[in-house]
């Protein structure tokens, strides 16, 4: 354990992204001198909270919230519920939320929040109370004009509105814009929760355009069909594309006809998996990295593209759905061999982005249609995409620096802007 919490452990996901603001220095010119700012989250919350269990006995869990900028604008961030959650893991995730939300333009620092617990062997009740008292505790430093919280891993609409209840009934005012990601009828917003895979879609037809690749034509082979990766496959698919391999924790499928989406969403929502899936043969799930195809959707978990799969992979175009599916190493393999990666920073903006847009109908209590959200997201993420493909071909840098280099550039120009207090 490293004396100071900002010092990364080794391969940790902080590790990564100090990496990350390494490699985009030499783009930085003169703002680099302000470039020790991103690799010191502003503050670090932890909390602990106790809760009485449905059998009388008093547990305790670790909570966490993460404001690493708030330079441009209050925090925004998820809050995971996960046995595996550090603070480490925390400012990583707090860190990409800065660099994403600058790299889409949305008027937000970042944050990211956590509770170390595995919410399965919770009951309904014990996991409202866990949620209330943790959003007690980091009441103190969230607010709709300080933090906005949103779901992110085990967490739902649900938890987002006990959030915005418990925070309301402690500032005696109900108040919607505290949290994002609610049910429609407290303040959510119609097409948020398909939105990150509308989004991963967008990067996706753009870059895809960019390099001459024909989507109508095009297999792809998507790994996670939750919610980011079935709402990206069922766009793909209506675009024409043929969506001929897909994993999640319960199996592998393949069909190089493509699969009938039609059926497959609906088996999933009914048996919680692709696996049995009548119109696909079952693969061992190694196999899944060696499927001809050329786009790969990694809509799961971290680190799945490792280097050794990234020697293998047969795609012409990654798009990372997922928050960190490829480590350094295999980055930089996929680069040599000329695979096209859009990261996730700008890949899975589309999620925050209609968040940000629920914020803003909050404020104004007024509600915009579900094509004017749709609409709206395209634009953003067009000309965000634009702006960063411009960077890496000036630069002849990778989408991932690129985007890390428009990003740190908005974050540090603000700052020098604002200068240093007192
Ligand atoms: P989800 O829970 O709806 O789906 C996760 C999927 O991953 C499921 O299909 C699950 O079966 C699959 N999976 C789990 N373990 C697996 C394994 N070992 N191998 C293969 N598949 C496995 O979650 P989601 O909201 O779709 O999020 C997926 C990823 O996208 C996460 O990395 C998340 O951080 C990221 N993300 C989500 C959003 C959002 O708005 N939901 C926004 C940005 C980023």
């Amino acid at each position: 354990m490293p004396l100071s919490y900002i010092q990364p452990s080794i391969d940790s996901p902080w590790a990564t992204y100090i990496s990350q603001v390494d490699r985009v220095l030499p783009y930085l010119g003169p703002l680099a001198r302000w470039a020790e700012t991103l690799k010191r989250p502003k503050r670090a919350l932890i909390v602990d909270v106790p809760i009485e269990m449905d059998d009388g006995r008093i547990a305790h869990f670790e909570g966490f919230r993460v404001q690493h900028s708030l330079t441009r604008g209050p925090g925004k961030g998820g809050v995971r519920y996960h046995p595996d959650v550090t603070l480490e893991e925390v400012m990583a995730l707090s860190a990409w939320m800065s660099i994403k939300n600058a790299a889409v333009n949305l008027p937000y620092g970042g944050a990211k929040g956590g509770i170390r617990v595995d919410p399965k062997q919770l009951s309904l009740k014990e996991l409202e109370k866990l949620t209330r008292r943790y959003t007690s505790e980091i009441g103190i430093i969230i607010g709709p004009h300080q933090d906005i919280p949103a779901p992110d891993v085990n967490t739902n609409a649900q938890i987002m509105a006990w959030m915005m209840d418990t925070y309301s009934m402690n500032v005696g005012a109900t108040a919607t814009g505290v949290v994002t990601g609610k049910p429609l009828h407290l303040g959510g917003s119609l097409g948020r929760v398909k939105a990150t895979g509308r989004g991963v879609y967008v990067t996706g037809r753009e870059a895809a355009r960019r390099i001459g690749l024909d989507i109508g034509s095009a297999r792809v082979a998507v790994q996670g069909f939750g919610n980011v990766g079935s709402s990206a496959a069922e766009l793909f698919g209506q675009a024409g594309a043929r969506i001929v391999a897909a994993q999640d924790h319960t199996g592998t499928i393949f069909n190089g006809q493509g699969f009938d989406l039609a059926l497959l969403v609906p088996h999933v929502k009914a048996t919680g998996g692709v696996a049995g899936f009548q119109g696909a043969e079952a693969l061992d799930d190694e196999s899944f990295w060696d499927v001809d195809c050329e786009i790969v959707i990694p809509a799961a978990l971290e680190n799945q593209i490792t280097p050794a799969r990234a020697s293998r992979l047969k795609a012409r175009l990654v798009l990372e759905g997922a928050n960190g599916p490829t480590g350094l190493a295999a980055d930089d393999i996929l680069a040599e061999r000329g695979i096209l990666v859009v990261p996730d920073v700008i890949c899975n903006a589309g999620g925050v982005t209609v968040s940000y847009f629920e914020w803003v109908q909050d404020f104004s209590s007024f509600f915009w249609t579900e094509d004017e959200i749709n609409v709206k997201l395209d634009k953003i993420m067009v000309g965000a995409l634009k702006n960063i493909w411009d960077t890496a071909d000036r630069h002849k840098i990778s989408l991932r620096t690129a985007t890390f280099a428009v990003a740190c550039e908005r974050i540090l120009m603000a700052r020098q802007e604002r200068g240093l207090y007192p």
